[in-house]
């Protein structure tokens, strides 16, 4: 199911654009609203949520994959913590399929993967821990390695094929899809903009992608 909203770029309270590459942290009350836009098409958004107040309680695969019994995500899902809250809600999202198998490109699977020469690539866990470590500087909140549980991927094409295993897609998404994530708690949204490209989750371009948020 796809959805579409009126809500106007004019009035939202933060508007950024994330390069390929670069990671994002932001805090979300409850009640706001993050807009992720794939702007040119086909790029993945490799995305934690941790509650704000206590980043023991994050966002949970196995939780909302089973919360729902469905492995992709598109509105209407909600988003499930370790101990089986719902951290978020997907309100809205004109893009149909997410990825909550397909996890982090990392420089242990791009060697494994693309072969040793790509080992030292940029990849989505390097950015998701460098975001950290750039959170904790600002704020105190101490977060690192430990804390990287399977994330989550908007636009990210992983289906599962009829013997059981995955595969990386060419994209479902295109230029200016978009998805928007209701948080129902107190929520730390941490982004790595995928740099992958050795595989078609990027179009083997890895392109911008734009980020709003909108008060209650
Ligand atoms: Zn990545």
């Amino acid at each position: 199911m796809s959805l579409s909203t009126a809500r106007d770029p004019v009035t939202a309270i933060h508007d950024q654009v994330l390069p390929s590459g670069e990671g994002w942290t932001h805090e979300l009350r409850p009640g706001q609203v993050l807009r992720l836009v794939d702007l040119e098409g086909n790029q993945a958004a490799d995305t934690l949520f941790f509650h704000a107040d206590d980043p023991a309680e994050r966002y949970d695969a196995q939780a909302t994959i089973t919360g729902q019994q469905q492995i992709y995500l598109s509105t209407g899902s909600e988003l499930r913590s370790n101990r089986g809250r719902v951290l978020a809600t997907i309100v809205a999202d004109t893009c149909g399929r997410h990825d909550t198998l397909g996890g982090a490109c990392s420089c242990e699977a791009n060697a494994v993967r693309y072969g040793l020469d790509r080992t030292f690539m940029h990849s989505c866990r390097d950015t998701f821990l460098l975001a950290l470590a750039r959170h904790g500087e600002r704020t105190g909140q101490r977060l690192g390695v430990r804390d990287l549980a399977p994330n989550l991927n908007f636009f990210m094409n992983v289906p599962v094929t009829p013997e059981g295993g995955l595969t990386f897609a060419d994209g479902v998404s295109a230029p200016g899809k978009y998805v928007e994530i209701r948080a129902e708690l107190p929520l730390l949204a941490v982004i790595s903009n995928c740099p992958q490209l050795n595989n078609p989750c990027n179009g083997w371009d890895p392109t911008p992608i734009r980020l709003l948020v909108w008060d209650a």
